[in-house]
């Protein structure tokens, strides 16, 4: 993509815990569209820097802008109602509702209620279409408990989608699932990426390899380097920190 055509811009970030210096000048930029993998040894500053994004961590110091706004200072709800969506390891779904009514009840939160009658055809839609692209319709009428690891995966990803964010951030979607699962998520990720631009924090190589185009690698605070995954695998540096342990 050209340059300027950044939709998230992370600029001399830094994040310091009780003197720990978790993240130690990050820059991180991601264009509109991009399916980005961001990979590092636990501890490389990976979920800090998502947080950081998502309000959920203050800086020291740095700058995050999406689309031009400043998120840094802004609370966790304003960043989800400018457009950014986040999926943690472990899913979190309603139990007692079913895929129907958990995408449902997704699709309906960022509106107030009036608007939201106004809207209520436009959210039906856009749930069959979260249904499709997760290929959850059939179990549309099933509680959320009842679901596979895999299942409830997607189904959280679908919440997500349910609310129409410009920028996805997903946290290891593939962890613990089988591989016709992580085929099947794969294939959903660059599904979506399609419409939406989508950062993937991922660990697992033959996943990157078979999906994967663009990675971010952090190490120790720091991004390490960026390239394509056969670029970031032949790199001597990645392979002493990350590859090669
Ligand atoms: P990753 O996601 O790449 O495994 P993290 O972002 O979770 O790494 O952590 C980066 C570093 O910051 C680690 O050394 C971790 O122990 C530390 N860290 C993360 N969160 C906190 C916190 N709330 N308080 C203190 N240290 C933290």
């Amino acid at each position: 993509a050209p340059a300027g055509d950044a939709l998230l811009a992370v600029r001399g970030l830094r994040v310091v815990f009780d003197g720990f210096v978790a993240i130690d000048g990050i820059d991180f930029t991601v264009n509109r569209g991009e399916l980005r993998f961001l990979i590092g040894p636990n501890g490389a500053g990976k979920t800090t820097l998502v947080d950081v994004i998502t309000g959920l961590t203050k800086p020291a110091s740095g700058s995050v802008t999406f689309a031009g706004t400043e998120l840094v200072g802004q609370r966790e709800h304003r960043i989800v109602r400018l457009g950014i969506g986040r999926t943690f390891q472990t899913a979190t779904v309603f139990e007692e509702l079913t895929v129907l009514e958990n995408i449902d009840l997704a699709a309906s939160f960022r509106l107030p209620v009036p608007a939201l009658f106004r809207r209520r055809k436009g959210v039906g839609d856009r749930v069959a279409q979260v249904l499709e692209t997760t290929q959850l319709a059939e179990l549309a009428s099933r509680k959320a408990g009842i679901l596979s690891h895999g299942q409830r995966q997607w189904l959280e990803i679908g919440m997500l989608l349910a609310q129409d964010p410009r920028l996805l951030l997903l946290d290891e979607p593939v962890a613990g699932m089988t591989k016709d699962e992580r085929e099947r998520t794969g294939q959903l990720l660059q599904q979506i990426a399609k419409e939406h631009t989508v950062v993937v924090i991922e660990h697992d190589m033959e996943f990157l390899r078979r999906f994967a185009r663009l990675v971010t690698v952090l190490h120790e605070g720091k991004v390490l380097m960026e390239g394509t995954v056969a670029e970031v695998q032949a790199d001597r540096r990645v392979q002493e920190v990350y590859l090669g342990r």
